[in-house]
């Protein structure tokens, strides 16, 4: 079966690997802050904490945001469950905006129509990696107060009027989950400008622990003292998964040309494809694409599924709208609630597409796909 997506790991990742296993540090060591560095990088220089997936990414973030009980988070319904269940599990109210029918992303204006003196977080998804309307969402947030949160774990790499992700809203998260555009097999990481921000960051993903003498309540007490303000987790990603990380994205550039060469492939070689509508983009972008999401008009996305599966193309859905999920169902949330998000929905297929993907195998998705649909 060809993947909707993997990882591509090659003798120098291995070798990274093997290099910190050989060493004295698994966990916490020189790694962390190398791969946090070079991760800042692409980021525009917006300093990165690394945690160990992007779903503490998420909760790490909102955390960093203040977020907690009786706040309300707005987010895109077109997502992984995590952009949504993090700030659940917080105590706060998700709040489901609409989104542009086009791009998928989350809406602005759907946004600032839900906007209420309780929300504290903005939470946009640069879904299949196109950044979302961050000027717009900017004004959005800044209007009432609330946090500018980018899920970006579709588009690292990804550039919005020649700005990196990582440097458009207050807080970014990042997956490296293996189909992402690059991998630590499971890691994550936030970005944040502001520094109490990223200092309430570090500190939740290592239990909270105060370290610092200067800001300890008791620094009397002795060398081996350490201190928790406020509750914490352990969300540290190893030096381990951090050196595959440092390896990973010294080859990012070329994994976005790659990933860019076969969406330019998709587009030309479906362009007349009937029943097919092509993954739009803004001209002020330049997307590092995750995912290739066409959608298959006449209510033929599951038939079309269920054929490309039966060929052994690996194509997948993304995504189910998070609160069609029984636990949101539950909570009172209905179907109906963002008909964007689920007439997307309806006709969505992301075909296969990693940097690794040879012309010929996407060849053999062209042909497969055009020929159900002919
Ligand atoms: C992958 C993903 C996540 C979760 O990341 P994990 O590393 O799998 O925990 C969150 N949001 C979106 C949009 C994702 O694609």
């Amino acid at each position: 079966m060809l993947p909707y997506g993997r990882q591509s790991i090659d003798e120098s990742d291995v070798e990274a690997v093997a290099e910190v296993l050989r060493g004295d540090w698994l966990t916490t060591g020189p790694a962390v802050g190398r791969f946090e560095a070079e991760l800042a990088w692409w980021t525009g220089g917006v300093p990165c904490v690394s945690v160990t997936s992007g779903t503490a990414a998420l909760h790490v973030a909102y955390v960093a945001a203040g977020v907690g009980a009786g706040d309300e988070v707005i987010t895109s319904p077109l997502t992984f469950v995590a952009t949504a269940s993090t700030a659940a599990l917080l105590g706060a109210r998700v709040v489901f905006a609409d989104v542009q029918p086009d791009t998928g992303n989350l809406d602005p204006d759907a946004a600032a129509a839900l906007v209420t003196s309780r929300t504290r977080a903005i939470t946009a998804v640069d879904y299949a990696g196109h950044p979302a309307d961050y000027d717009e969402l900017r004004e959005v947030a800044g209007r009432c107060g609330a946090a500018l949160v980018a899920d970006a774990a579709h588009s690292l790499g990804s550039a919005y009027k020649d700005r990196p992700v990582g440097s458009l809203a207050d807080l970014t998260t990042f997956s490296f989950f293996p189909t992402k555009n690059v991998t630590t097999a499971e890691g994550g990481a936030v970005a944040a400008a502001d520094p109490a921000m990223l200092r309430r960051a570090a500190r939740f993903r290592n239990h909270g622990l105060v370290r610092e003498p200067a800001e300890q309540r008791h620094p009397d007490e002795g060398g081996w003292h350490q201190e928790v303000h406020a509750f914490g987790l352990n969300y540290r990603l190893p030096d381990v998964l951090c050196a595959l990380g440092i390896s990973q994205l010294r080859r990012l550039a070329r994994f976005r040309e790659r990933r860019a060469r076969l969406v330019a492939r998709y587009d030309t070689l479906l362009r007349d494809v009937p029943g097919l509508t092509l993954p739009a983009q803004r001209a002020y972008v330049s997307p590092c694409r995750h995912l290739y999401p066409v959608r298959i008009g006449g209510g033929r996305r599951r038939e079309v599924y269920d054929r490309m599966r039966a060929a052994g193309i690996g194509v997948q859905v993304n995504y189910v709208p998070a609160y069609w999920h029984p636990v949101f169902e539950d909570l009172g949330y209905r179907r109906g609630l963002c008909p964007g998000a689920e007439s997307y929905y309806a006709e969505e297929l992301s075909l296969p597409l990693w940097p690794g993907m040879t012309d010929a195998q996407q060849d053999r998705v062209v042909e497969t796909l055009a020929g159900i649909l002919r």
